[in-house]
């Protein structure tokens, strides 16, 4: 084998390996860049990460786990999921966990979706969606926003009889806009009940609006809705990759049947375990975020900026054309963000150093959106 050169191999020739046509039309993902400023700054305000690295109890445990890594993790990720189950009060049996709550959309569309199948979301929403899609073999139907935020009307008009689940992402990545109970009680009671409805609650814990329902309230009368919960965000573990999803046990149970085996590893368990356990300090750093989201919003509506509510932890800004020249402007003083060329950027919530040089950014650009 030493003997076929890189070229050869790389080519193709020697290898007529016939791929799925869907690839063919995947760029790959791109992650939030890092960038450095003139005088060697960089603020990284492009994943919606926690600011904060781990506390020390949840290091400690992390430490303490990479001791066992010889052995293979928990693959029923038992205690995690006890410690999930107590403390969002709902019984074990109606937990799935699954790498990353995009691992668990993989799970949730493994389990659902088949070609012919149609899955129903926003756009723009979150950019998972239309790749796990694209790779279960079902069909994307993409509903367009409405003023930056679900079209539940078109949304529910969009459902026909092959359609197996649909996404609400609330609140919404990237616009940070919401749906509200009512509205999204009434869309709940139009979708056929064999339909999955994934409640999509990664940035739940930033959430500050009353009228903004908790899925885990809604799930419980309603076997067809799912809630899916990350611990990348307000839990800050993004680099471990935990998600997990609350349903009725029987779809619990088919999810389940999805996972890759052993694909939350030991270290994450214990992590999201000693998490849970932190709740209390991990929510008061989720409240400095929600401070410095809203100093931030009022600080570009001042400068004249168009920016949505938000209540999750970035703000969207509507560039249109304008969304490269903004992000090269970030750029040149060392602040990332996650431009959508032709749509917009959006920017996550840092620190309140990071926070400043981004508005400064925004004051200066000049123009508005
Ligand atoms: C960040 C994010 C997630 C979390 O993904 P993980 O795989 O858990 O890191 C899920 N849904 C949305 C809408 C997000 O923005």
């Amino acid at each position: 084998m030493s003997d076929v050169s890189a070229d050869q191999t790389a080519d193709g020739q020697n290898a007529p390996v016939r791929f799925r046509s869907v690839l063919e039309r995947f760029v790959a993902y791109k992650p939030g860049k890092v960038v450095v400023s003139p005088e060697g700054r960089s603020f990284k305000l492009s994943s919606n990460e926690s600011p904060h690295g781990p506390l020390p109890s949840v290091q400690e445990a992390v430490e303490r786990a990479a001791r066992d890594v010889n052995r293979y993790p928990d693959n029923n990720a038992t205690a995690l999921i006890e410690a999930i189950s107590a403390k969002y009060g709902v019984p074990a049996a109606h937990v799935a966990v699954g790498c990353g709550s995009v691992g668990v959309t993989q799970m949730l569309l493994a389990a659902v979706a088949e070609p012919g199948a149609e899955i129903v979301y926003a756009w723009r929403s979150f950019e998972a969606y239309p790749l796990l899609v694209g790779l279960s073999g079902a069909t994307s139907v993409q509903v367009p926003l409405r003023e930056e935020a679900h079209d539940l009307d078109a949304m529910a008009e969009a459902i026909n009889e092959n359609t197996r689940l649909v996404f609400v992402c609330n609140p919404n990545n990237p616009t940070g806009t919401v749906v509200r109970r009512a509205e999204l009680e009434a869309f709940l009671d139009r979708v056929p009940a064999d339909c999955l409805v994934v409640l999509d609650e990664a940035y739940r814990e930033y959430v500050r609006d009353e009228e903004v329902p908790d899925g885990l309230t809604l799930y419980r009368d309603r076997p067809n809705v799912v809630v899916l919960r990350t611990f990348s965000k307000a839990y800050g573990l993004a680099g471990l990759r935990i998600g997990f999803v609350v349903g009725h046990p029987k779809v619990a149970e088919a999810i389940r049947k999805t996972y890759l085996p052993f694909s939350v590893n030991s270290i994450a368990q214990a992590a999201g375990v000693a998490s849970l356990a932190a709740t209390g300090e991990l929510m008061d750093r989720v409240e400095g975020t929600v401070k410095e989201r809203e100093r931030v919003r009022d600080a570009l509506l001042a400068a004249g900026w168009t920016v949505p509510t938000t209540e999750a932890n970035f703000v969207w800004l509507r560039l249109g054309e304008r969304t490269m020249e903004f992000s090269a402007a970030c750029d040149a003083r060392g602040v990332s963000v996650r431009p959508f060329p032709g749509e917009g950027a959006r920017v996550s919530i840092g620190s309140p150093e990071e926070n400043d040089e981004f508005i400064a950014v925004a004051e200066a650009f000049p123009h508005r959106n």
